[in-house]
């Protein structure tokens, strides 16, 4: 009699851990491990090529780990012949050829999934055991009761719970420094001089693994957007710790300073470059963040630079969690600006005159990547400003970022960035005309258009269209005391000037 299977383990291309609670009593004698690529995850939205080669690629090289572990595994590759193509028909087959008791997984990243593998589940009646992530310092649970009975959410208070529940950069029940935030030191420009020599980005060379993958892609997503010419994202735990190890020694004593700054053609600058790994569950966002306090206690960075880094994880990546899992699926649906523009084009080619927007397009073509104000402040004020909708703009994101996950991808863009939310993530529209870029940036220099101009022949769209965004939602926008002073500022420009600038926001809506 064939023996009887206890637990078949599901383990999806964001759980690449060994440590995953999915595998916690793994036990090889009755359990194995199941993993499959399918197109659906990288059309559901179009994921771009860079995205698709870092999770392909990466689940490879997670499935030799289990494999030089002795740990049975069944592991459907995209390019098997009859491949079906979704996680639930292949799980679907896997559950008929296998007969597993019981199924057990770690809580998936999206709302989706889930859904998905419990329909399978129970469409064989079968038990299907969901364990908590434990790749997060909070639980979903924890957040929700954060969040009871409050009127607005704000990750600061998220965050601050979170420091004294972990003690991190804390003297007692004070935060070190006897502040909790030093976000007012984060907003550095890099001036006329521009960032000087920069220390270079942790990059891997493809292997054996990475180039077939690459192969792959290319061959079956050859309309997807961007290319491959320089990927050298980490795909294993040891590249990723090693990349996290050179942006502590070399680039996180600048990162606090120059957190928010743009630089034309400079992709990489201070930032950390770890979210993918961090994602994928290469790295545990306790080692990331304990590597990052104990820089401070070694004198080896500034507590601004320690902090402004910390909060970046222990906070907003927390935070964002919380919201994604207490708010959907409505979540997805939300467009409290009732946003119906189209994406346009450009996004797909970065072919436009606005120079920050080509620079963040380009780099994210090429790279899947691009920090955090160029994704708040440039492709998303630019769509928020105009007018997209915001389902558009999350797929637009969700497909085109290494990495992105539903979790944390969905409350950033249609939250924070869009304000489709209308509130829950974020207090106010981030919105700003072209001297904000102007000012954390020298895009403007090399651009056709006037950053200080909304009217006339080289006037920048974003100054234009932010004039107009504050006029068209003037009254949703006057309930907020945040927006007082940006409101107040549009009351001094007259009838007339606002005539102007509705008609040139008319025709750039029109030749988006
Ligand atoms: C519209 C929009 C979409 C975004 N989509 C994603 C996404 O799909 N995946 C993603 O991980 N981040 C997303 N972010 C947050 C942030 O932009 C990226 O985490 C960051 O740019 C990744 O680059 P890095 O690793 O160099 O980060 P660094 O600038 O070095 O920051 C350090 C780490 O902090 C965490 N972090 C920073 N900001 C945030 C945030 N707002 N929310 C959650 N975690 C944060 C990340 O893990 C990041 O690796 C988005 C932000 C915006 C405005
Ligand atoms: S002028 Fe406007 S469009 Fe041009 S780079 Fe500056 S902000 Fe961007």
């Amino acid at each position: 009699m064939a023996k009887t299977l206890r637990h078949l383990v599901v383990v999806l291309g964001d759980q690449l851990n060994l440590d995953a609670s999915a595998l916690a009593g793994f036990d090889p004698t009755q359990d194995a491990i199941w993993m499959a690529e399918v197109m659906e995850e990288s059309t559901h939205v179009t994921s771009s090529k860079q995205r698709s080669t870092l999770f392909l690629s990466a689940m490879r090289h997670f499935a030799e780990t289990i494999t030089s572990h002795n740990w049975p595994l069944h592991y459907i590759r995209l390019d098997d012949a009859n491949n079906a193509g979704t996680l639930a028909d292949e799980l679907d087959k896997a559950i008929q050829t296998l007969h597993p008791q019981q199924l057990v997984m770690t809580a998936p990243g999206e709302w989706r999934v889930l859904q998905s593998l419990r329909g399978m589940a129970k469409k064989h009646h079968l038990p299907l055991e969901v364990r908590d992530d434990t790749h997060f310092f909070s639980t979903v649970r924890e957040f929700a009761e954060h969040a009871k009975g409050r009127k607005q959410l704000r990750q600061e208070f998220f965050y601050r719970e979170l420091r004294q529940k972990t003690g991190i950069l804390m003297d007692g029940k004070k935060p070190i420094g006897d502040q909790w935030n030093f976000d007012e030191e984060n907003r550095g420009s890099f001036g006329k001089a521009g960032p000087g020599i920069l220390p270079p980005p942790t990059r891997y060379e493809p292997d054996a693994i990475t180039l077939d993958v690459m192969q792959l892609v290319n061959d079956k997503m050859a309309k997807h957007p961007g290319n491959l010419h320089t990927f050298g994202w980490p795909v294993t735990r040891a590249q990723a710790l090693e990349a996290l190890d050179s942006f502590i020694q070399h680039r996180l004593p600048s990162f606090g300073l120059y957190q928010d700054a743009m630089w034309e053609g400079e992709v990489w600058l201070y930032h950390s470059h770890i979210a993918s790994a961090l994602n994928l569950k290469l790295l545990n966002p306790r080692e990331v963040v304990s590597a990052a306090e104990k820089a401070y206690q070694d004198g080896h960075v500034p507590l601004p630079a320690a902090e402004g880094f910390i909060r970046q994880i222990l906070g907003w990546r927390e935070y964002v969690r919380g919201i994604y899992w207490t708010q959907m699926p409505e979540y997805l649906e939300r467009n409290q600006m009732q946003a119906h523009a189209p994406l346009p084009a450009f996004y797909w080619t970065g072919n436009t005159d606005m120079a920050c927007l080509r620079d963040a397009i380009t780099q994210t073509l090429n790279h899947g990547y691009a920090h955090h104000i160029q994704r708040l402040m440039v492709t998303g004020l630019y769509a928020l400003l105009l007018g997209v909708d915001p389902k558009e703009v999350h797929a637009w994101y969700l497909g085109v970022y290494v990495d992105a996950v539903e979790w944390v991808e969905l409350p950033n863009t249609l939250g924070m960035s869009q304000f489709a939310d209308g509130g829950v993530m974020a207090s106010k529209p981030y919105v700003a005309s072209g001297k904000y870029i102007d000012r954390m940036s020298n895009h403007c220099k090399g651009c056709r258009f006037n950053p200080a101009l909304s009217t006339g022949e080289h006037a920048c769209p974003f100054t234009t269209l932010y004039w107009d965004y504050l006029n068209r939602h003037v009254d949703t926008l006057a309930k907020n005391p945040r927006m007082l002073m940006q409101l107040k500022n549009l009351n001094r420009l007259s009838d007339e000037a606002r005539a102007q600038i509705a008609i040139q926001a008319n025709l750039i809506k029109n030749s988006a």
